[in-house]
């Protein structure tokens, strides 16, 4: 990680932030200013193609990111904030295609009215927030501890796992960024097996049944090392983990109800904003009852 304070940094929101899970563009949009980091949204972002391109056509797979990646360029700010996994993740992988491949680079750029440079450092949410833990910026502001809180951090399957020749800032199997921002919350995360397993998120339309399997064995783990809550900083894996939670459950005979909570919801709560300010009704495994259960609000 590097130590540089970030005071500003170009925002890349995505498709998912700005349709199915809204209420997390409003969480990084209220907390964010609040730790002292303002997030400038770049201006006519596009889709950055991830599983669709990525399938089907490889030039379009890192065209479509290297056009993002021009307009944050040209902003002069040198981080750009992606907080979806996936979106992320193909950001990455076409900024490293580019630095390697100064052919096809220049083949994109013909395209584009702001050329990408390959300049920016691209930052997931864990990124940016380690460190304001690690120079107390968010201790300071925390007005509620989360105690009693224990979740299991679920980073999902694309967070730290890339191609070999792209450093990831953690261990890519077991992973500790998100346990160290919520023990600083005062939240005890807990260990278990599943923290970078695949939900299946892909699979979901096509081949259902798989993918509630998947999910099965991960809600059944973390019950099984005693945990209250998922947490997670992925809007797909936190959408897949809500959404069919229920459906899971009827399946496969999993009692119980565990609540996913983004990682900027634990984070607005411990700084005291309310649940209603942070939209948490819009989860659909309810949330906020085990927050009033175990007295944190
Ligand atoms: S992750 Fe998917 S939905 Fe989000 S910007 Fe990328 S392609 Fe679009
Ligand atoms: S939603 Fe599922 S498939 Fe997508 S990144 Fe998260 S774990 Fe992986």
């Amino acid at each position: 990680m590097t130590d540089k304070k970030l005071e500003q940094v170009a925002y890349y929101p995505g498709c998912s932030l700005h349709l199915s899970s809204q209420f997390y563009d409003l969480q990084n949009k209220l907390i964010f200013p609040k730790l002292g980091i303002e997030l400038k949204e770049i201006d006519d972002w596009n889709c950055c193609g991830a599983t669709s391109a990525s399938k089907t056509d490889d030039f379009l797979s890192i065209a479509l990111p290297a056009r993002n990646l021009g307009i944050a360029d040209a902003t002069g700010l040198s981080d750009i904030f992606i907080p979806c996994s996936s979106c992320y993740s193909r950001m990455l992988t076409s900024q490293t295609t580019l630095k390697n491949d100064a052919v096809l680079k220049n083949r994109i750029n013909k395209y584009l009215a702001k050329k990408n440079e390959g300049r920016i450092e691209i930052k997931s949410i864990l990124e940016v927030l380690l460190p304001l833990v690690e120079s107390g910026d968010i201790s300071n502001k925390i007005t509620k501890k989360l105690n009693g809180l224990k979740p299991v951090c679920y980073y999902g399957c694309l967070l730290t796992r890339f191609p070999k020749d792209i450093a990831v800032n953690d261990d890519a199997e077991n992973p500790q960024s998100m346990e160290k921002i919520c023990n600083v919350l005062g939240a005890e995360p807990l260990d278990w097996n599943y923290k970078t397993d695949c939900c299946g998120a892909s699979a979901a339309i096509n081949d259902t049944e798989t993918s509630l399997i998947l999910m099965s064995k991960i809600i059944k783990d973390a019950e099984a090392y005693g945990a209250n809550c998922f947490v997670t900083t992925c809007p797909m894996c936190h959408m897949n983990l809500d959404a069919y939670q229920d459906r899971i459950r009827s399946n496969y005979g999993i009692s119980g109800h565990l609540p996913v909570y983004l990682l900027t919801e634990l984070i607005g709560i411990a700084m005291g904003i309310s649940p209603e300010e942070l939209q948490m009704d819009r989860h659909f495994t309810e949330a906020v009852k085990l927050l009033r259960d175990i007295k944190i609000i």
